[in-house]
């Protein structure tokens, strides 16, 4: 009682007052009886929780178990971080840390004796913050078996000195997987705390539905114990990764892995994921007409175009929802080639909704086609600024012209498809006031001296709320459960210490969420934390 409350219900926008009995919303604006169980809003801003369509959170998770690079200050700070928690953790084999930011160093390239310089004895492996990239120390090299007799493998890359050694960077799957399949796996225990320390990071930004965007197949068994310790605070839905070399020999192990999740309140498993390219930071993004600043390098396919198709039509049959990482405008162009051609191949039966993710740099030819084709346009709008990795490593790489196709939310929403938002946590902060911030000015948050960059492009704040709301439940297909405060929804509802709708936009980032319920329990509250 006593809230502005944001119901989403464009017919209905705004109440004083939520009833909620078991956990669901039954009725707005009604009056108080006796037997009620009273919170007094105190005139605060109360609205659907958020959702966060693209997210990894046992990564994110598993950053707490290392040592805590985000944020830390330069090479140096890093550095200090990761021998300080060295030396704090005698008993670890190796010490596993992230995430660094790439643009810390000239081209993202980190070398291994600045890391041997405290840890020479044990092998380190950082993941960079776009966690297609990690930087090792030369203990780690030895262990790999990496040196300079080493080739680079098919899909990655393992940047060297001029004299051919290997410097203590490695971009992309296979190069990183030479370092990241030597580490011993955790226990299912430390899987299971990363899940809950997950859960407690979501709740705390007032998200309560995550799209897991990558789950490999011991994964599948940390969310099953979670669930089954009562663990999962808020919803989760799973996507396994489609590996385009094994994908046929995948599929009965994805409908296995579907049937073994089931569907509950709290967890279910009905996406598949592919990566359709890389970064274009990383030059592995691809590009029609190739790097400006390397024109005849075009990015690294992460598969052959007519493979995806063919991959991306057989879990289209399946029933599985699609969800495709594309950020050049290549890759970008394919995955709607792909999802094209599954609907052409499978007909027109209500087939899950496909979704392509991270949407970066986008041929505006392309543009119709998502509201065509019914594709969710999954934004992680914290990236939608001139920020450093923007002006430092990306735009040099795309040119003037490209640089304005990145992240066309207000064209795709004008063109009438679907959209959502999410972070790519621990990619980027989860914060959804953060991320719906930079949505509507296109500035860095907190930061108005860099200006706003590709203005044509902001969205309204309630256009952004309802990205981050009933956009992530349609992403979900569960826009008749939650998303939206309208009666027989479940109460999934978050209160915020200031008014989101009124405050400067550029202020957006300093609103924070005061508590947050799941179902109609709470799950996070600011008192609980001194
Ligand atoms: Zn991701």
């Amino acid at each position: 009682m006593n809230a502005r409350v944001f119901t989403g219900n464009s017919s209905n926008p705004w109440a004083h007052s939520v009833r909620v009995v078991n956990g669901k919303v039954v009725a707005l604006d009604s009056e108080p009886d006796g037997a009620d169980d009273l919170i007094d809003a105190g005139g605060k801003v109360v609205l659907s929780s958020f959702g966060d369509g693209h997210a990894h959170p046992v990564f994110g998770g598993y950053e707490f178990l290392g040592p805590q690079l985000k944020g830390v200050d330069g090479v140096d700070g890093i550095v200090e971080s990761v021998g300080r928690f060295a030396a704090a953790h005698p008993e670890l084999e190796w010490i596993v840390g992230g995430s660094y930011e790439s643009w810390l160093t000239p081209n993202g390239e980190f070398d291994a004796r600045w890391l041997d310089a405290v840890v020479p004895d044990r092998p380190v492996v950082l993941r960079a913050t776009d966690y297609h990239t990690v930087w090792c120390n030369s203990k780690a090299l030895e262990i790999a078996a990496i040196t300079a007799e080493t080739p680079d493998p098919a899909l990655g890359w393992i940047v060297r000195r001029p004299d051919g050694s290997p410097m203590g960077t490695l971009r992309e799957w296979d190069a990183v997987d030479m370092v990241m399949n030597k580490v011993p796996t955790y226990s299912i225990d430390d899987q299971v705390r990363a899940i809950e320390i997950a859960c407690r990071e979501f709740a705390r930004t007032g998200i309560t539905w995550v799209q897991d965007a990558w789950v490999d197949p011991p994964l599948i068994d940390a969310y099953l114990e979670a669930n089954r310790r009562g663990a999962l605070s808020i919803r989760f839905n799973l996507a396994l990764r489609a590996d385009p070399r094994t994908w046929r020999d995948q599929l009965d192990w994805f409908q296995e892995a579907r049937n073994r999740i089931g569907s509950s309140d709290r967890l279910s498993c009905n996406t598949i994921k592919f990566f359709a390219d890389g970064v274009i930071e990383g030059a592995t993004a691809a590009v029609r007409d190739g790097y400006t600043d390397d024109p005849h390098n075009h990015g690294m396919p992460v598969w052959e175009w007519d493979e995806l198709r063919a991959c991306v039509t057989a879990v289209d049959a399946l029933g599985f929802q699609p969800h495709i990482h594309a950020i050049g405008d290549e890759g970008l162009t394919e995955s709607l080639n792909a999802i094209e051609h599954a609907q052409k191949v499978n007909g027109s039966a209500s087939h899950p909704r496909p979704v392509i993710t991270h949407v970066q740099m986008l041929n505006p030819a392309d543009i119709p086609r998502f509201a065509s084709l019914g594709v969710v346009a999954n934004f992680e709008s914290l990236w939608a600024c001139n920020d450093p990795l923007q002006s430092e490593l990306t735009a040099p790489r795309i040119g003037s012209e490209r640089e304005m196709w990145q992240y066309p939310i207000r064209s795709i929403l004008d063109a009438g498809a679907p959209i959502s938002m999410g972070s790519d946590w621990p990619v980027s902060s989860q914060n959804p006031l953060e991320c719906l911030e930079v949505a509507v000015t296109r500035m860095v948050p907190g930061d108005t001296s860099i200006g706003v960059w590709n203005p044509a492009e902001r969205i309204s704040v309630t256009e952004a709320i309802s990205a981050y709301t009933a956009g992530c439940a349609f992403q979900a297909g569960l826009e008749n459960t939650w998303g939206t405060i309208e009666p027989g929804k479940a109460a999934d509802v978050i209160m915020l210490s200031n008014d989101v709708f009124g405050i400067e936009p550029h202020l957006i980032h300093t609103v924070t969420v005061e508590r947050t319920w799941c179902d109609g329990v709470e799950v996070f509250s600011h008192n609980d934390v001194a």
